[in-house]
């Protein structure tokens, strides 16, 4: 299998990597850089100027503003922009809700909502996960009953990521109790705006509040909010783009994290020496490296396996970019609290939303406990380790 890019491949890498240097606004950058945590505004500036170059969506169809491009253009894309540091597209709209729409929406819903899916005119999030109900999604309980033009919604959603800021939600929702698990589940879009929908937050260990628990009270929801068929609801959430995986890994943030690392540790002076000549810290980036270049290696041998089958079905491999990806992520906020020692805690940690300005030495190290701790949640969302160990158990080793 040949992993080298094409003379094309690199012409189109230098393409990206151009645009994301003359279009990404410097403040975007350098609060990246800073470890600060995007504002929506920020999200939607970004998404909006790639919408503008035709990228905001490149794995949509071309017809609903796709670009075409095969499995290792998306791949380099995504690294590029990971390079670049600029914040990724919001993956609710682009990566989850958008292609269900393509795939499974009728006329009236893709005109309504693609556009401004794709241009963050809309910014959805995703009600999945309930207080019984995450690896195991086809125990949901929130109940949708059918009376008349509408579905009276009643129940729960957990972790939902934005939905303090969010106008809309695609949701599962149980519209036949009888039915076998995954066979009574429908697919919906709420506005959250309607009467009867509470939105509270669950402050994570950070301190800030990404997530949130949504509870409905007799919720009226159209029935022309209904994506695709009543029941169906599971097949559509279970589809994803066969593409949609090859980033996941996110070698490029893991590579910008360590050079960050890197660049940092050599004006931190330890012992009367920089820390980034410490043999100890030396070996741990070598170790890093040394898993990432093994993990970058996996992500092209994937992308090309991909390329190969054109998109078709999930390959399981992915749940191993996953895995190492997610871990790697671990290590590298790690590394950069090392690297800010205890400055990394200098930060006053507000409560709801955001952090106080106040802090204590430079910017960059004033985020890097908080980074740290919100990083951990890497490994849990978009499938926990434990599950991505089972799905290569059984389709990659053949246990
Ligand atoms: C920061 C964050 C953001 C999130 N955002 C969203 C969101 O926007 N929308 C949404 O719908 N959900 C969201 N989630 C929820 C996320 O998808 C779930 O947390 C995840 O699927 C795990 O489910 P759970 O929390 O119910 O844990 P459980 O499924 O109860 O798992 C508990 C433990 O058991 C392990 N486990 C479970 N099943 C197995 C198994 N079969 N084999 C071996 N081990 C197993 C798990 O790995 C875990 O360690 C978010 C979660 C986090 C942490």
């Amino acid at each position: 299998m040949d992993l080298r890019l094409t003379p094309e491949d690199i012409a189109f890498r230098d393409e990206v990597r151009q645009f994301c240097k003359d279009s990404l606004p410097d403040e975007i950058r350098q609060r990246q850089i800073n470890g600060q945590r995007m504002s929506k505004d920020d999200i939607v500036a970004w998404q909006r100027i790639l919408n503008k170059k035709g990228w905001a969506a490149p794995l949509w169809p071309v017809e609903y503003g796709g670009t075409g491009w095969d499995a290792t253009r998306y791949f380099i894309y995504k690294e590029e922009c990971f390079r670049a540091w600029a914040p990724e597209t919001l993956s609710m709209n682009i990566n989850l809700v958008g292609p269900v729409i393509c795939a499974f929406g009728n006329a009236q819903q893709k005109e309504f909502f693609l556009p401004k899916v794709r241009n963050l005119d809309v910014w959805f999030c995703q009600g999945f996960s309930e207080p019984s109900a995450g690896s195991d999604l086809a125990g949901l309980k929130t109940r949708a009953v059918r009376d008349g033009d509408n579905y009276v919604v009643n129940g729960q959603k957990l972790w939902t990521t934005g939905a303090h800021r969010s106008d809309w939600m695609f949701a599962l929702v149980r519209t036949d109790p009888v039915a076998k698990k995954q066979k009574g589940i429908s697919y919906i879009l709420i506005d959250m705006k309607t009467p009867g929908i509470t939105v509270r937050p669950v402050i994570t260990m950070d301190g800030n509040r990404h997530v949130n628990e949504v509870f409905f009270e007799d919720v009226k929801v159209p029935v022309t909010n209904l994506i695709g068929e009543e029941n169906k609801g599971w097949d559509y959430a279970k589809y994803l783009l066969g593409n949609e995986r090859i980033g996941i890994a996110r070698v490029g943030l893991t590579k910008a994290r360590i050079a960050l690392a890197k660049l940092l540790a050599a004006g931190v002076q330890v012992d009367g020496k920089p820390l980034s000549e410490e043999p100890r810290f030396r070996e741990k980036v070598a170790l890093i490296e040394v898993e990432l270049k093994a993990l970058e290696m996996t992500n092209m041998m994937v992308v090309a396996a991909i390329k190969k089958s054109a998109g078709k079905g999930q390959d399981p491999r992915t749940s191993v970019l996953k895995l190492k990806g997610s871990e790697l992520q671990h290590a590298t906020t790690e590394l950069l609290l090392e690297v800010a020692g205890p400055l990394g805690m200098a930060r006053q940690v507000g409560f709801l939303e955001s952090t106080t300005d106040e802090t204590i030495g430079p910017d960059w190290s004033a985020t890097t406990a908080l980074n740290y701790f919100q990083g951990r949640a890497a490994t849990i969302y978009g499938g926990s380790s434990e599950v991505q160990r089972n799905v290569v158990a059984k389709g990659v080793l053949g246990l």
